[in-house]
């Protein structure tokens, strides 16, 4: 089994993964929620826009049912017609021509429609043609913001799985009850499991530590728990201190994260 300190320096290390993993996690999670705010802000910035082009969408669709229907009347008022040469008395003569009249009227309804809508639907393309630089620049914009977002999203999804998998390598060198340990400190902790320890407090919660346990801390010659947040103290000069035969690690990294050793993963 590792030497105390070796352990420390690994909890230090996984303390630093954790937080990381934490940070980016917020991140994709946030994501889905910074597009719609970003679509949100679009629909909102261009609503005159969004409103002229539903009302010329709704135009241009009615006209195209009218138009529909119109050939349909057409068609029944040559059928009336036809049928007018074929009448035997007065009676159907004028039955028949009481149809084509309400044909008629039908007819110049709906043509006076579609040109009320053409006109309207001329006034709207203007209206639409004037504002198409500025949405196309605004729908740039937002293309950007929402790739932005999904970038960001890729790449903290990367960290997560990275950090991850350095964790999980350093964990199966420590012993399985101090690492479910940890993990539990973590939850209800906010993911800090680690206390620094100074000056026989511990630097979370300040709470003091017993001189007998301080000492082994400073020695880094056991792991001990805060007695009030439950923490695992460490040291840091005594984890920083440069072991006296330490061939592989580069002098100026080591001491300055105190962790150099570790760079690799297991060993
Ligand atoms: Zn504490």
């Amino acid at each position: 089994m590792l030497h105390a300190k070796e352990q420390l320096l690994r909890l230090l290390r996984i303390q630093d993964l954790a937080l990381e993993i934490r940070s980016a996690r917020s991140v994709v999670e946030g994501a889905p929620a910074r597009i719609e705010e970003i679509e949100g802000r679009f629909r909102e910035r261009n609503a005159e826009y969004v409103a002229l082009k539903e009302r010329f969408d709704a135009i241009e669709k009615d006209r195209r049912d009218r138009t529909v229907e119109l050939e349909a009347l057409e068609e029944s008022r040559k059928k009336y017609m036809e049928s007018l040469m074929q009448v035997k008395n007065q009676r159907e003569y004028s039955a028949v021509l009481k149809e084509i009249d309400a044909v008629k009227a039908r007819i110049g309804a709906h043509e006076e429609a579609i040109l009320k809508e053409m006109e309207e639907a001329e006034k709207l393309r203007v209206d639409l043609d004037a504002r198409a630089d500025h949405i196309e620049k605004e729908r740039a914009l937002v293309g950007e913001e929402h790739a932005r977002v999904e970038a960001e999203a890729a790449t903290a999804a990367e960290r997560i799985s990275a950090a991850e998998d350095e964790r999980a390598g350093l964990e199966t060198e420590l012993p399985g009850d101090l690492i479910e340990n940890v993990r539990r400190v973590e939850e209800s902790r906010q993911g800090v499991f680690l206390a620094r320890a100074d000056k026989e407090l511990c630097q979370v919660c300040f709470v003091r530590i017993r001189p007998q346990v301080y000492q082994e801390i400073r020695q880094a010659a056991q792991i001990h728990v805060c007695g009030h947040c439950r923490r695992y103290l460490y040291y840091e000069p005594a984890l920083k201190a440069q072991p006296a035969a330490q061939p592989d690690a580069a002098p100026g990294e080591a001491s300055a994260s105190g962790i150099g050793a570790l760079g690799g993963g297991p060993a």
